[in-house]
């Protein structure tokens, strides 16, 4: 068996096109160096510096900065009022954590089902899963295409809930012509390795409105408060003071990771025309093969998208999807899977989530594979790529 390192969440086997992986240039290096070098490494001036850069790229008014997406995702339902006894509607094709974050909360994530073309959060699913105790909506832009934005807000409007946007996949993406970040009540950042643009960890959670950005700071930050506005004790003792008006925790980004990131983000439309160079590229090579599926987009999202996933069409193919994956790997791409319905992993199986909840997750799961997108791909990985899922497919054709 290949021996496979797992580092910070992502394995990692050398010599191998891997299915995503940093862009991180010299000016990056020197706008960290500079960081440490400096009095203040961590929640400093460059903390103020990212936010202010978030809200300018995005058009929203308030962000926060936060240790990693997960931390977004977790300040946003805590701020959106999640606790004990309310359910949160997400989707199962995501990374945990977008389910996770409920669970912090003591709340319930209930599981809404894809549509099985776009594989974003179907609205009408969501519809189908609102109770009295529903607060929230978490709905992941997948693989970057923003979800149907319009439509949940609408529900979410009508029937009074918080629309969290977890947008770890797709900064830089378009909806309407609008970038992501200001059009749900809250939008989560992540900026792991993996994505668009990184921080090594990172993330930021994006609001227009005072109240909720209010919460979110509050909840990055041990619950503390320096402002005399919020304070039960005011006027109080001097200049020293500050009180825990809430139960916080400390995610706060450290000044160096956000100099990275703030860098990065200068970069971020070479990253954004790479990838869609690339995505343009597979789908001409990929769209007409009878053994593929290629995922379908809105044409509402002009997305920056974070994954390509190939999904084989078993029938017509005398391999498991296993065998693919490893001839992939033995033509030196390595692929994943995105994702594992989260409802199936032991820990839910445990909280009582029944497999077969939402069909068309489980159905999309089955033959999905993401090949190889980053901006770093020279056009001769992409090449490569194309070749050897060509070269796999003819070798398993029935
Ligand atoms: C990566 C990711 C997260 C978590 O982000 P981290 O920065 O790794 O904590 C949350 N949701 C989705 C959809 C992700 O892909």
């Amino acid at each position: 068996m290949e021996k496979l390192a797992i580092y910070g969440g992502y394995a990692v086997r050398q010599g191998k096109i891997y299915y995503g992986r940093q862009w991180v240039d010299e000016d990056d290096v020197q706008a960290v160096a500079s960081v440490l070098k400096s009095d203040l490494i961590t929640c400093g001036p460059k903390v103020d510096e990212l936010e202010r850069t978030l809200c300018e790229f995005t058009g929203a008014k308030y962000a926060v900065a936060v240790n990693s997406g997960t931390s977004a995702l977790h300040c946003a339902t805590i701020a959106a009022g999640v606790v004990s006894g309310d359910e949160v509607i997400t989707t199962p094709i995501t990374f945990a954590a977008s389910a996770n974050c409920v669970l912090y909360c003591g709340a319930k994530p209930v599981f809404a089902d894809i549509n099985p073309e776009t594989y974003n959060i179907d609205p009408e699913s969501i519809k189908s899963h609102i109770t009295e105790h529903t607060k929230a909506v978490i709905a992941v832009d997948f693989t970057g295409q923003a979800v149907e934005i319009e439509k949940i807000r609408e529900i979410c409007k009508e029937h009074n809930l918080i629309f969290i946007e977890d947008a770890a996949h797709s900064i830089a993406t378009k909806y309407n012509g609008q970038q992501v970040g200001s059009l749900a009540d809250m939008t989560c950042f992540s900026f792991h390795p993996v994505k668009t643009i990184t921080g090594g960890e990172g993330g930021a959670i994006l609001t227009n409105n005072e109240d909720l950005y209010k919460k979110l700071i509050l909840a990055h930050s041990h619950g503390i408060t320096h402002d005399d506005a919020m304070m039960e004790e005011s006027p109080h003792e001097g200049p020293w003071y500050y009180e825990q008006i809430s139960l916080g925790y400390n995610y706060r980004l450290t000044d160096f990771q956000a100099a990275l990131i703030t860098s990065q983000i200068s970069k971020i439309d070479r990253f954004r025309n790479r990838r869609q160079e690339i995505v343009r590229r597979y789908d001409e090579a990929f769209s007409k093969i009878p053994e593929l599926f290629v995922q379908k987009e809105i044409p509402e999202s002009d997305s920056c998208r974070h994954l390509y996933i190939i999904n084989l069409r078993l029938d017509k193919l005398s391999c498991t999807r296993r065998e693919f994956f490893d001839a992939m790997s033995a033509e030196n791409v390595q692929c994943q899977i995105h994702y594992i319905p989260v409802y199936w992993f032991p820990y839910y199986q445990h909280l009582g989530y029944k497999r077969g909840l939402c069909p068309n997750a489980e159905e999309m799961y089955k033959g999905i594979m993401s090949i190889p997108l980053y901006p770093k791909m020279s056009d001769e990985d992409v090449e490569d790529v194309i070749h050897a899922v060509k070269k796999v497919i003819a070798n398993y054709r029935k």
